[in-house]
């Protein structure tokens, strides 16, 4: 065992003792004098009685520390408990016990396999203490919490375990970090409070490995709780105990990531970044890190955050979109990247930040961009895939605090891809007024959304052909479009090669088919809705990537942290963001 046998101190051992010929009391020490005639009567007999008084207190402070010496010197488990020195304070010695962790204890002791060992099996293990109890002078119960597995025990009192023992284990503040030895033995009933429902630990030895306040301010468990959903404002959760609101949680995010759910959506956020990679990779793409500090706003000026760079400025990057497209030019074929996206964006709405995880794409096409669009339908429904069957348990553990219904996926090869017309079309037959090149507002894609599940029975889907005027400049008209004919009126309406997809009737990813003709990627960008300059600092380099002989290519940008909300059916996109930045929070 490590440091066990150098306990620092024990409770009982850390009351200093008071020095025996220490005055009992400040109050015996003669009073100031008085004027020239010295004390009254009155004053000297109260001065007496305090001594008195005093001295009293002290005897019976000194019989109270001589019975706990005394108990302690009876204390037989006096070795078995307490708080350890903090680890690195001390001279290494390892202590060659093996650790399980309770996972392996649950897996190993399953509810089929008896416990070979009589009296239970010997582990040891460290846990954090979720609570800890004192239900008698000689019974503590503590429930251990590790990852998303959390397991009772029990402190009882015998010959070999003594009560001042018990009444430290029930004690322990809650999240404090134990080291525990135990025998793990099978519960008559099922522990409904504790995920290994069917053992408990019978604790011999424990030591605190690291304290936790006893005040937190705010309970693990509140994180475990829902909030509200969007446009609701319950101040109460069913039992009626108060809501801890999102801001109080997020000021308090260490505490509020603690949480079993928190733990499992971030285990799914990490998920689908690896499904992402996983899938890519296995389709030639390269894993690629662009510049996130940029010289010049790149995608106009608007939603960029600028910051100071030595005696100039730069910008935050909006998206990886223009390097992405420049490493195409390099002939890379096939990139993707994970990485931070920054939008300056004033938007307080419930799936907005101002910093997120883009999982990003690009690659070159053969003969037409529904090739890219084919690949991006088989990832995503890879990742949906994947997240229900490596992470089946997180995803029912978070949809059972917020109830949302499965999600519903399409069958391989039959991801409904609906042009955009024919959503506008769906949405007028419903009853909603709306041009044919009008944006979809977010209630209007929601509704779209609900349509498209009642027709295809699918949660996800495509949407394609959007009107060029509301794409970025970069963006390939249709063949259909005006843009394609020399001198067109409008050359911004029509449609064109981009496209979103969408999950619950919400956009997780934008893409598009992008020029790869510098001369008229240039006209666009003179020609669009909100003109730039193809000779700017910004764009210069990227428009002359394209001088060289750049395949055609297409690709999209998804945001990671809308694809964990959507999935999880969460109320904020917020929770899915570790430490998240919107425009009212940058801290923690
Ligand atoms: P929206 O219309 O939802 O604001 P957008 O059209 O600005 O999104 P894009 O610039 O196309 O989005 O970004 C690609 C993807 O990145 C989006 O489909 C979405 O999943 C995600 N995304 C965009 N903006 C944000 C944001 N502010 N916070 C979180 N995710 C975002």
């Amino acid at each position: 065992m490590a440091d066990e046998n150098a306990l620092e101190s024990k409770p009982a051992q850390s009351i200093p003792e008071r020095p025996k010929d220490a005055p009992a009391a400040e109050a015996g020490a003669a009073p100031a004098a008085e004027g020239e005639k010295g004390p009254s009567k009155s004053a000297l007999k109260k001065a007496a009685k305090e001594k008195e008084k005093a001295e009293k207190a002290a005897k019976r402070k000194a019989a109270e520390e001589a019975q706990k010496k005394q108990q302690d010197a009876n204390d037989v488990s006096a070795n078995d408990y307490g708080e350890l020195p903090m680890i690195g304070s001390q001279e290494y010695k390892p202590s060659g016990v093996s650790r399980v962790t309770l996972a392996q204890i649950a897996e190993k002791y399953n509810e089929t396999t008896p416990i070979d060992e009589a009296g239970g099996a010997e582990v040891c293990f460290r846990a954090v203490v979720e609570n800890a109890r004192n239900q008698s002078a000689k019974l503590s119960f503590l429930v251990f919490r590790e990852a998303l597995n959390t397991i009772q025990a029990v402190v009882a009192a015998s010959d070999s375990l003594s009560r001042q023992m018990v009444k430290f284990a029930g004690s322990v503040p809650s999240e404090s970090i134990v080291l525990v030895h135990g025998l793990v033995k099978k519960t008559p009933e099922p522990v409904k409070s504790a995920t290994i429902s069917h053992l408990e630990i019978h604790v011999k030895k424990l030591y605190v490995v690291a304290k936790a306040d006893s005040q937190l301010p705010m309970q693990v468990s509140d994180a475990e709780r829902p909030l509200p959903l969007e446009g609701e404002e319950a101040k109460e959760d069913e039992s009626g105990r108060p809501i801890v609101t999102l801001n109080t949680r997020l000021n308090n995010r260490v505490i509020d990531l603690r949480g079993k759910h928190n733990r499992a959506i971030f285990a799914i956020k990490d998920g689908v970044t690896a499904l992402f990679q996983e899938f890519l990779r296995n389709q030639g793409f390269i894993g690629i890190q662009t510049p996130k500090l940029l010289g010049a706003p790149s995608e106009g000026g608007a939603n960029v955050f600028e910051v100071g760079y030595f005696a100039t400025k730069a910008f935050l990057a909006q998206s990886p979109q223009l390097y992405k497209q420049m490493l195409i030019a390099a002939r890379f074929e096939r990139v993707m990247e994970v990485g931070p996206v920054f939008r300056a964006e004033n938007s307080n709405t419930a799936r907005h930040l101002t910093e997120f995880t883009g999982l990003d794409l690009e690659m070159a096409f053969e003969e037409n961009y529904h090739e890219v669009v084919e690949v991006l339908e088989n990832l995503m429904l890879y990742i949906f895939n994947g997240l229900k069957t490596k992470y089946k348990r997180e995803t029912d553990l978070v949809r059972s605090i917020y109830h949302v219904e499965e999600f519903k996926l399409p069958e391989a090869g039959k991801v409904p891809r609906i042009p955009f017309s024919e959503g506008i079309q769906m949405l007028r037959d419903d009853g909603l007024e709306i041009g044919d090149f009008d944006d979809l507002s977010t209630p209007d894609e929601k509704r779209l959304g609900a349509l498209v599940l009642k027709k295809y029975g699918s949660d996800f889907y495509v949407l394609d052909q959007f009107p060029l005027n509301i794409r970025p400049f970069y963006t390939m008209p249709s063949h259909t479009a005006p843009a394609h004919q020399a001198g067109a009126k409008d050359p911004n309406s029509g449609y064109s090669n981009s496209y979103d997809f969408f999950m619950r009737g919400q956009e997780i990813l934008s893409g598009a088919q992008r020029i790869h003709d510098a001369e008229f990627l240039c006209k666009r960008m003179r020609e669009h809705v909100s003109p730039v300059d193809p000779n700017s600092d910004g764009l210069r380099d990227y428009v002359n990537a394209f001088r060289y002989g750049c395949p055609p290519h297409a690709g999209g940008g998804i945001g990671l942290e809308r694809i964990v909300m959507l999935w999880l059916g969460l109320p904020n996109v917020r929770l899915a963001s570790l430490f998240p930045r919107d425009p009212n929070r940058v801290m923690p």
